[in-house]
């Protein structure tokens, strides 16, 4: 049971989100009505006038803050310099769009409120309106996630809540390239569930591109396991059990003069061991290069302007 009177701060990340930010913002306040609730809008360098709006709304109330980053960072830092900046006791990172119902975020309060979870997770049971490409893809990365890592994240999303003792946990994890919605489970800290349909977006477009998607999975891949680097050691060792029986074969063949012939033997390995080897050079490429963007240990985002009283002006 916690205070009647508990702080809770909605996290929206937006990127060109002029469309739908007014929409949003009064649906939240009609939902959250009689609780102390605020928002926090985190401009991740938006080319139109969200930052305008967002200003314009801070200044008329005084429970809407926003943070504006210097150019686009990610939705990644803009949910960390959310959470980050927060005053709440609880912090509920949600989408703008509305694809987040907001009866889910309430729902999530009221759970967190009336029981003793750090952390309550949305789940998606149906996704609507999104293409099959999409889809598959988000399937098959799950999947290949789970196998590699033993993560479950599917229907797993960003929506989430998380108390103080969760987010200062997160905060304090120092890697740069993040995964959001696989560092609260990480912390293994108490958990409950609320589970939503997302509807479709609420106006604007999509702002995650397939080629976004499949970056995006490449790097929380990376993020959270080595396996692919030893796969590669893996199959090296089962090439040089095939190589070895091959020499043999070779030598015998040789030894009792009936060696020549061979030549589609001999091309087909030599474009298959070039092959495997681009690969694996390339698998630890991309490590060596996340270990180089880490070990430069950079900010996670730059802002160029904050309104209203909530930014804490914290560091993520
Ligand atoms: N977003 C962001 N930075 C980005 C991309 C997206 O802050 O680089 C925000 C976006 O404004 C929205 C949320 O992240 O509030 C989810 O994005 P979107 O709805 O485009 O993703 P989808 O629902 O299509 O997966
Ligand atoms: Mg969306």
């Amino acid at each position: 049971m916690r205070s009647d009177s508990s702080r809770c701060t909605i996290v929206l990340p937006v990127l060109n989100e002029e469309s739908i930010i007014e929409k949003t913002t009064s649906e939240l306040f009609a939902v959250f009505l009689g609780i102390n609730m605020d928002i926090l809008f985190v401009d991740d360098g938006s080319a139109d006038s969200t930052w305008l709006k967002i200003t314009e709304l801070s200044r008329r109330n005084l429970q809407i803050s926003g943070l504006r980053f210097s150019r686009n960072f990610g939705k990644e830092s803009a949910m960390l310099a959310g959470v980050a900046n927060a005053r709440g006791d609880c912090v509920i990172v949600m989408d703008a769009d509305l694809q987040h119902p907001p009866a889910a975020a309430l729902e999530m309060f009221n759970i967190w409120k009336d029981g003793d979870s750090s952390i309550i997770e949305g789940v998606k049971i149906r996704r609507q309106d999104e293409g099959a490409l999409k889809k598959f893809g988000a399937k098959a990365f799950y999947k290949i996630l789970l196998v590699l890592s033993g993560i479950d994240l599917d229907n797993a999303s960003d929506f989430k809540l998380i108390d103080r003792n969760a987010a200062d946990i997160i905060m304090s994890m120092p890697e740069r390239q993040t995964f959001f919605r696989a560092m609260s489970g990480w912390t293994g800290l108490k958990t409950d569930k609320v589970y939503f349909e997302a509807p479709s977006r609420a106006g604007g477009v999509t702002k995650f591109s397939v080629l976004k998607l499949a970056g995006m999975a490449v790097n929380s891949i990376t993020a959270y396991t080595s396996l692919p680097m030893q796969l590669v050691t893996v199959t090296g060792l089962g090439f040089f059990m095939f190589a070895v029986i091959m020499s043999f074969q070779t030598l015998y063949m040789k030894l009792y003069g009936k060696a020549a012939g061979g030549f589609t033997t001999v091309i087909i390995l030599l474009l298959l061991i070039g092959s495997i080897l681009m690969i694996s050079l390339g698998i630890i490429g991309i490590y060596i290069s996340k270990i180089y963007n880490e070990v430069k240990f950079r900010p996670r985002y730059v802002l160029s302007e904050t309104i209203g009283e909530n930014p804490g002006m914290g560091k993520a």
